[in-house]
């Protein structure tokens, strides 16, 4: 008695990560992803990019304070040049509005009006 941990329930549903700005430490579903593609920071949606990345938070401050101290390339190893800020703020933006877009509209009914 008492051995026996087979139960699954404590494993963590999603991994995390730090972000690169505030070194937060959330699930990789509340960052978004940055990678270093040909010299250039890009946003990595699917996860799908390789190579190194770094974890920011969705979140306008971290965006504008990891600007200011040019983290994001830091972050990447020097791989990638500083994302300009409005860059950063639209990849925040981006990530956000693909939240809200995920919405409940699977009945198929065309919106009257
Ligand atoms: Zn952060």
């Amino acid at each position: 008695m008492g051995r026996g941990r087979r139960s699954q329930h404590t494993r963590p549903a999603v991994p995390t990560r730090r972000c690169l700005c505030c070194r937060a430490v959330r699930p990789q579903t509340e960052l978004l992803r940055i990678t270093a593609v040909e010299g250039a920071a890009v946003l990595d949606t699917g996860r799908k990019l390789g190579g190194r990345g770094a974890w920011l938070c969705r979140a306008e401050k971290c965006a504008k304070d990891a600007s200011k101290g040019a983290k994001v390339s830091r972050a990447l190893k020097g791989q990638a040049k500083e994302p300009q800020l409005e860059r950063l703020l639209g990849w925040v933006k981006e990530v956000q509005g693909a939240i809200v877009a995920t919405g409940p509209s699977l009945d198929g009914r065309e919106h009257e009006g």
